[in-house]
């Protein structure tokens, strides 16, 4: 009995040991597996640059409008071995300004053609990266923990990296930068309005949590209006209608990536301030259904909005730098200089043509597309601060 009972106990604690091995394979591995797999680089050795790229980057605040570093189990403040986004590599980027977004839900076989809403992958994510329970069934639960991961970051950065929330504290912190601080400001934005839950109380949830940009649609179809790559892409609903009009009043920059067409128009009928595309590309150079068309450009430039084109492949159907400098000189003589800029969608699930350490190869792809070096500093930052500034400035719910 008591051999029996011995070898009982060892086969138990043999299969014990087996099952918490592959729970930490599952639960810590994987989501990084999946993370290391899923944010790459695209295209091959990066051309020297020259000693006039690397002086005008050392003295650039660069801004990129899309990243989403906050869905992933990696430290925001160390260096990671994959992935795009961290404060090491951002502070040798010179980023002065981060959008941090976040995801909420994406379909499976996510495509950009058409997707229903009805399966989501960042469930099993979340649950494997063990995100607390009540991030499991609420979308809007998921994107105030990214926030909180974020607000962990800030408050271990020792300084570092700041959580901007209102015009004084931007302006705060370029002055900070130009005064010589190695410090990085942070924005919290939304990717999809689904993380609403078609509540506008969520709305003031979220924006009482510091978020401040809200993509209106992702891969599919919300209560606010139509995806690009959803089954109906519509226009704006009456309960969008009223997602915008409230961010309006409380000063929230509307983002347009992944919106229908027909969401665009309607938004833009409706925003009285700036809005952005915070990432993609341009038709007019790849045509697909992630770009936005010509007129679209121009309804954003008038608004005194902004595009930030991004980094991968789909946005820009090449894979180098000079691909990027290519869709920004498109959007720059379509719209105006003013109008375009950096929304790289680092970690966001793509390969990326450099991560945030690689912005000199950036500047060094405008310069050989003929941009002056004044030129340079709108695209790679100055135009983003503006709309941000702009945005911020307005709203009544800014202190
Ligand atoms: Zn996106």
């Amino acid at each position: 009995m008591a051999r029996r009972e011995g070898v009982g106990h060892k086969v138990l604690a043999a299969a014990v040991a087996a099952v918490m091995v592959a729970a930490l394979a599952v639960f810590g591995v994987l989501p990084t597996m999946v993370g290391r797999n899923m944010n790459g680089h695209i295209g091959g050795r990066l051309a020297p640059v020259s000693a006039e790229a690397t002086a005008l980057q050392a003295s650039l605040d660069i801004a990129d409008l899309h990243g989403d570093a906050l869905l992933w189990d990696r430290s925001l403040v160390r260096r990671g071995s994959w992935g795009h986004l961290d404060m090491p590599r951002m502070v040798e980027g010179r980023i002065a300004v981060e959008i941090f977004t976040t995801v909420t839900k994406v379909p499976r076989d996510m495509n950009i053609e058409s997707n229903s809403g009805d399966s989501d992958n960042i469930t099993l994510l979340a649950m494997l990266q063990g995100w607390p329970p009540r991030t499991w069934s609420s979308l809007t639960e998921r994107a105030l923990y990214q926030a909180d991961k974020l607000r962990d970051a800030e408050a271990d950065s020792e300084g570092g990296l700041r959580l901007i929330t209102t015009a004084a504290d931007l302006d705060a912190h370029m002055r900070a930068r130009r005064e010589g601080s190695i410090v990085i400001g942070a924005f919290l934005g939304i990717e999809g309005a689904h993380a609403l839950e078609g509540a506008l109380e969520n709305l003031d949830r979220l924006y009482d949590a510091g978020f401040r940009m809200v993509g209106l649609a992702h891969f599919f179809d919300n209560r606010v209006g139509g995806s690009a790559h959803g089954a109906e892409k519509a226009g704006l609903t009456s309960f969008g209608a009223d997602v915008v009009e409230r961010m309006d009043s409380l000063g929230m920059l509307v983002d347009l990536a992944h919106s229908s067409e027909a969401l665009i128009d309607d938004a833009l009928a409706r925003v009285n301030g700036p809005v952005v595309v915070s990432h993609g590309g341009v038709a007019g150079v790849c045509d697909n259904a992630r770009n936005v068309t010509d007129e679209h450009v121009l309804a954003i430039a008038t608004t005194g909005g902004m595009i930030g084109i991004g980094l991968w492949e789909t946005a820009l159907c090449g894979d180098s730098p000079a691909a990027w400098a290519r869709s920004v000189r498109y959007v720059a003589d379509l719209a105006g200089v003013d109008h375009v800029g950096l929304g790289s969608d680092w970690d966001g699930a793509v390969a990326t043509v450099v991560d945030a350490s690689g912005t000199v190869y950036l500047v060094q792809a405008l310069l050989d597309e003929g941009f002056s070096e004044d030129e340079v500093r709108k695209i790679m930052g100055e135009n983003a601060v503006r709309v941000l500034r702009e945005v911020l400035g307005g709203g009544v719910g800014a202190p």
